[in-house]
C-alpha cells in the first residue's frame, strides 16, 4: 500500500513537472511562472520586486539563415545561461518562443540591471558553432514593482522597456530611471 502510495506520488509529481516546465528550455513555461510568481508577490509585498523581459534579436533572421531546426538550439542555450546566473535568486520563464521573464527577490533596479546586463553580456559572447560562430543579442526590459502593483502591471512596464530597447538598436537593457 505504501508502494502504491509513492508510485501515485511520483505520478503527480512528474505530472506537474510536465505542466509547468517548457521541454525545450528547462525552464517554468507560461502557467508555471505566473503560479510560481504569484506565490513570490504574496510573500515579498515590497517594492523589493523587480521583472526582467528580454526577446532573442534577429530570431526570425537566424531561422532563415539556418533553418527552424537549428534555430531550436538558441532558446535552451539561453535558458542554460539564464539558470547559471540566477542561481536561486528569482525564477525564470520561457513565455513565448524567443521570450524569457525573470523576477527577482529582494532586488533594486541597479541589481535588476546588473543581472540583465550580466545575461546579455554573457550571451554575447558565446561562440554558437551551429550558427557558423554568429553572434547571437538579446534586449532587455526591467521593472521595479511599485507598491502592490500586480504581476500583469508589473511585466508590461518591463515589456514596454524591452521595446523601447529594441527600437534602440537591440543588445542593450532599458530601464525606466537614468541609471541606463
Ligand atoms: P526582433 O529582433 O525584433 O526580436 O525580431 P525577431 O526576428 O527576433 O522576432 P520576430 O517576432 O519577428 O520573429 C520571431 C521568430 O522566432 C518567429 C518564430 O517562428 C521564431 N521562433 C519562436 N520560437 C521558436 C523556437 O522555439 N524555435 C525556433 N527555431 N524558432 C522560434
Ligand atoms: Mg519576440
Ligand atoms: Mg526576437
Amino acid at each position: 500500500m505504501t508502494l502504491l502510495a509513492t508510485a501515485i506520488s511520483d505520478v503527480l509529481e512528474d505530472l506537474k513537472r510536465r505542466r509547468d516546465i517548457d521541454p525545450l528550455a528547462g525552464l517554468l513555461n507560461h502557467r508555471g511562472f505566473d503560479a510560481k510568481a504569484a506565490d513570490i508577490l504574496t510573500d515579498w509585498k515590497s517594492a523589493s520586486i523587480s521583472a526582467v523581459v528580454f526577446d532573442i534579436d534577429h530570431f526570425k533572421n537566424i531561422n532563415d539563415t539556418f533553418g527552424h531546426h537549428v534555430g531550436d538550439k538558441v532558446p535552451p542555450e539561453m535558458a542554460h545561461i539564464v539558470s547559471c546566473t540566477l542561481r536561486g535568486s528569482g525564477i525564470a520563464g520561457r513565455t513565448g518562443g524567443e521570450e524569457f521573464v525573470v523576477l527577482l527577490r529582494n532586488s533594486n533596479r541597479y541589481s535588476a540591471f546588473e543581472l540583465a546586463e550580466r545575461l546579455r553580456a554573457t550571451l554575447e559572447s558565446k561562440t554558437f558553432h551551429c550558427l557558423s560562430g554568429r553572434q547571437v543579442t538579446a534586449s532587455f526590459g526591467i521593472a521595479v514593482r511599485r507598491g502592490e502593483e500586480p504581476l500583469s502591471m508589473l511585466l508590461a512596464r518591463a515589456d514596454e522597456l524591452l521595446y523601447t530597447a529594441k527600437s534602440q538598436g537591440q543588445n542593450r537593457t532599458c530601464g525606466d530611471h537614468p541609471l541606463n
